[in-house]
């Protein structure tokens, strides 16, 4: 038996179960729940349905949108031809974010993984296709992460986008900003020098 009534057991067994909370960070948010106000508990619950009902895929871009397509998507100012192109949508939205991209996006929902059964055929690949058929893309930057599975995905898509008459490029790797050169690994420090920019030329 827990040390909780098995109501508060049974919230903090789901609230365990979100990404980055462990059963330590579940119990204080049930706590904190518990000891505020009904009304915390309803907005909460009215919030986490309607992002459910509400929330859903851009057509275009396939970033979550409660309008479709999306604003990014309608922006006709964003229409200059280049497009990101992005593993989820929690990287679109750093990106965005930051401010510096005035383009357009498209979210694959994932990377090519055949270890895991993730092929082309899993991700918005053909979809990206499509898209390209209809719009006008000059420039396709990947910001894909530089995993196994990503590089394998860049290694993809540049084969598949490589006689469409466009640029293709992808984000910088290397050092971040704050790092420090002799405590980066080889690997960084192969790619930071392969993704080195001419200051002056
Ligand atoms: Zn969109």
């Amino acid at each position: 038996m827990g040390v909780y009534p098995p109501t508060l057991e049974n919230l903090i067994r789901h609230l365990a179960k979100l990404p980055g909370i462990g059963q330590k960070s579940a119990t204080r948010v049930a706590l904190y729940i518990l000891e505020h106000p009904k009304e915390l508990a309803e907005q909460l619950s009215r919030s986490l349905l309607e992002v459910k009902e509400k929330i859903r895929f851009c057509s275009v871009c396939f970033n979550f949108t409660d309008d479709d397509p999306c604003s990014i998507c309608r922006d006709e100012s964003r229409a200059n031809g280049v497009i990101c192109i992005v593993e989820g949508p929690g990287d679109q939205l750093a990106i965005e974010e930051s401010g510096v991209f005035k383009g357009k996006y498209h979210v694959l929902h994932g990377v090519l993984s055949p270890l895991d059964g993730v092929g082309p055929e899993d991700l918005k690949i053909s979809e990206l296709l499509a898209r390209l058929e209809r719009e006008s893309i000059c420039e396709a930057i990947m910001a894909i992460n530089p995993t196994t599975e990503g590089e394998a995905t860049v290694s993809f898509l540049s084969k598949l986008l490589s006689d469409r008459g466009m640029t293709l490029s992808r984000i910088a790797l290397g050092i971040p900003m704050g790092g420090d050169v002799k405590y980066m690994d080889a690997m960084t420090l192969r790619h930071a020098l392969q993704s080195r920019t001419c200051i002056r030329p």
